[in-house]
């Protein structure tokens, strides 16, 4: 399954954070006993869709769907020196598919910063660059090698080399490789670096707890936002503290409580979603009148793929997928109703699921 690893600073609300998320996972009815790894915390995404689905199909049950995020531990600066817990951080980041990045942007005298200030700008560069040398090292060997065969105008080193030149000036610069633009061919060769600055990141900025509602005001929320434009990467403001005061509360509770913090959706809903997306993630889902059901893939997956998410049986037998947009449905009201507007297509093999699709597969046994 896919993953996106939160990494900050000591001090920035991580853990914070990490704890509304376990809590909220060990909350749902649906996931009650999945905390066997303490790094793990799954998360269920919260989906509107989900509730219109249930109202129109009346099931016995709803199933939302979740994934994980994974907390990576370990000291930050001088990881890429590879000095012991350093080392474990950043092989850490090298099993997750995504990086949410949790700067400080809370004042608070209390709670001393490393660096001796709240300067989220110099947060996410200290982190970043530890990325970069590691980067910087995984190639170093391999760029030299292909340097030398380029010289002797080897077709498959010269492509490389390319490459390898590009990766290796930018990370001298302190920039890390999704700043570069590569063509198709380029990006398999790149893809199987394994590098750590390839992987898409989405910045948390932690602001106080009298800053959600108005997060302009803090002008570090803004800071972070330029920095983040640059990287074409999203900002999330969540006040870390509120949020393990929410998952305290139940449904209607806590709307209350937004109501009265002068929001409408929770930080925390905010970064399930914008990270579900990071990850290339999307919803289809199921609807009979035992369940009604989302599932998770992803983008690029075809009908069968999707269908062995259920269950491998599902992929194997697959025959065919009968399905339906879900504003489609809605529009419609009802199955029979969607099926006599022709809006309920049959799908074969080929077929690329689309976010939203409420599928119904048939398969043999
Ligand atoms: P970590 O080291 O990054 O995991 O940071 P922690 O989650 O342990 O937080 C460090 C300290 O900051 C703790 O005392 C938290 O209670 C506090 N903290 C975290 N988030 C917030 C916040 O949003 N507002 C305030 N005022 N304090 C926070």
């Amino acid at each position: 399954a896919l993953t996106a690893g939160i990494v900050g600073l000591p001090n920035v609300g991580k853990s914070t954070l990490f704890n509304a998320i376990t809590q909220a996972g060990a909350e749902s009815a649906n996931y009650p006993f999945c905390t066997i790894d303490p790094n793990v915390g799954i998360v269920e995404v919260p989906d509107e869709r989900l509730q219109k689905l249930t109202e129109l199909i009346q099931p016995k049950k709803t199933v939302p769907t979740a994934f994980e995020f994974t907390d990576i531990a370990g000291i930050v600066k001088g990881a890429s020196k590879g000095e012991g817990l350093g080392n474990k951080f950043l092989s850490h980041i090298r099993q997750v598919d995504a990086i949410t990045h949790v700067v400080r942007c809370f004042e608070d005298g209390n709670i001393t910063h490393v660096s001796g200030k709240v300067d989220p700008i110099d947060d996410i560069e200290t982190i970043n660059l530890e990325l970069v040398l590691a980067d910087l090292e995984t190639i170093e060997k391999r760029a030299a090698r292909v340097e030398k065969l380029a010289r002797q105008k080897d077709k498959e080193a010269v492509f490389e080399h390319e490459i390898l030149s590009k990766l290796k000036e930018t990370f001298e610069n302190g920039q890390p490789a999704r700043a570069l633009e590569f063509n198709e061919e380029q990006q398999k060769y790149v893809k199987q670096l394994h590098l750590l600055t390839t992987k898409p990141v989405l910045y948390v900025a932690n602001v106080a707890e009298d800053e959600v509602a108005d997060a302009s005001a803090n002008p570090l929320v803004q800071k972070v936002k330029d920095f983040a434009a640059n990287e074409n990467a999203e900002v999330i403001v969540v006040c870390a503290k509120i949020e393990s005061e929410i998952v305290e509360l139940d449904a209607e509770e806590k709307e209350m409580f937004l109501e009265e913090l002068g929001i409408t959706e929770s930080g925390l809903d905010q970064l399930i979603r914008a990270t579900y997306e990071l990850l290339g993630l999307a919803t289809y889902f199921t609807a009979g009148v035992q369940e009604v059901r989302a599932w998770t893939f992803r983008l690029g997956m075809k009908a069968p793929q999707c269908a062995g998410v259920i269950h491998t049986d599902f992929e194997r037998g697959f025959i065919r997928a009968e399905t339906v947009h879900y504003e489609d449905l809605v529009a419609a009201g009802t199955m029979g109703a969607a099926r006599e507007a022709g809006k309920v297509r049959l799908e074969g093999k080929e077929y690329l699921v689309k976010d939203g699709d409420v599928i119904h597969f048939r398969f043999n046994v």
